[in-house]
């Protein structure tokens, strides 16, 4: 049984909590909403009247909150937990944040003696409710080692991102691919439902194709990830597609930006004389010159 505190019990924080008690863990809760608190208490928590009252015994401490600024203050302010942690405990932070300000704590917790762990959370409240999370982890290894039985109670996959900060990094590369793919999921499906399918027949063919099982899986493992452009499939002839989508889309006045911006990246490419390569060569165009994106 390990001495928890858990700041930030919300929609994330509540059910991981809850994941640590069920594991028979102690876990003191803070929160400035009252409801979030008497949540956690009626989950069989206890919780502090200031974050630093309930890290007050804490050898693990977890915050699961908002943004960078509030995990910086709900550490540093008056009422944080820098109040009573002692240099034997482990700060987590779970939140998403920009890396930088994941450096600049670290840091300032380093000053003070205490260790800390970026361990973002990869997937959502559903997943955080069954204790089915995914980690990305960045801590010095023997810190990884301290976190990875709590973080195995909340979650099934824990990642070794490779190093104090990398947790936080990964988290946002992996933001960046999962919020503009939503933007574009939205786009196509709505451009399929105005050309008239059925969206559960588009679902089911896109599903098959690298449109839906994603070129991460598909194509740039068998391309251009091996350093292979020869053309499976051309850029010229995925250019022309794209084309036809955009003229299809305007008749059928369907707003499309992303794929309208992607089109300049594959006249990029053309005017690159890529052309005849294959059209997963634009990760190598943009390796060489991300100006290009
Ligand atoms: P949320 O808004 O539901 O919860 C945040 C909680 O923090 C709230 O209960 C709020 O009252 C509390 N809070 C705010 N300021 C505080 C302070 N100073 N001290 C103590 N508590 C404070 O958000 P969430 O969905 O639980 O997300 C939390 C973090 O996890 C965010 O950084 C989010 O980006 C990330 N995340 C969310 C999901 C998701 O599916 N919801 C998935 C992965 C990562």
């Amino acid at each position: 049984m390990t001495d928890i505190a858990f700041i930030g019990l919300g929609n994330m924080g509540l059910s991981m909590a809850g994941n640590l008690l069920k594991n028979g863990h102690n876990v003191v809760g803070f929160d400035i909403s009252n409801d979030a608190m008497k949540s956690h208490v009626a989950n069989g928590g206890s919780v502090g009247a200031t974050a630093a009252a309930a890290a007050a015994s804490a050898t693990i401490v977890i915050t699961m909150l908002p943004n960078g600024t509030v995990v910086h203050n709900s550490i540093f302010d008056q009422g944080g937990v820098h109040e009573t942690m002692t240099t034997d405990s482990l700060l987590i932070d779970m939140s998403t944040i920009h890396p930088n300000e994941t450096d600049e704590i670290r840091k300032k917790l380093a000053a003070r003696g205490i260790a800390m762990v970026d361990a973002p959370v990869g997937r959502t409240s559903v997943e955080a409710r069954t204790g089915t999370s995914l980690f990305m982890v960045g801590a010095e290894k023997h810190d990884l080692e301290t976190a990875r039985p709590i973080l195995e109670c909340m979650g099934d996959t824990i990642i070794d991102c490779g190093g104090a900060g990398t947790g936080s990094r990964m988290k946002i590369v992996n933001n960046l691919m999962t919020t503009s793919l939503n933007v574009l999921t939205a786009q196509v499906l709505t451009f399929s439902d105005a050309t008239g399918l059925d969206r559960d027949l588009a679902l089911k063919v896109m599903g098959g194709t690298a449109a839906g099982k994603g070129h991460m899986s598909t194509t740039y493992p068998a391309k251009v990830l091996k350093g292979d452009l020869e053309p499976a499939f051309m850029i010229d002839l995925a250019k022309k597609d794209l084309d036809i989508a955009l003229r299809l889309a305007g008749e059928l006045e369907v707003p499309l930006s992303l794929p309208a911006q992607a089109e300049e990246v594959y006249m990029a490419a053309q005017e690159a004389g890529r052309g005849g390569q294959d059209w997963t060569a634009i990760y190598d165009m943009l390796q060489k010159k991300p100006a290009f994106g």
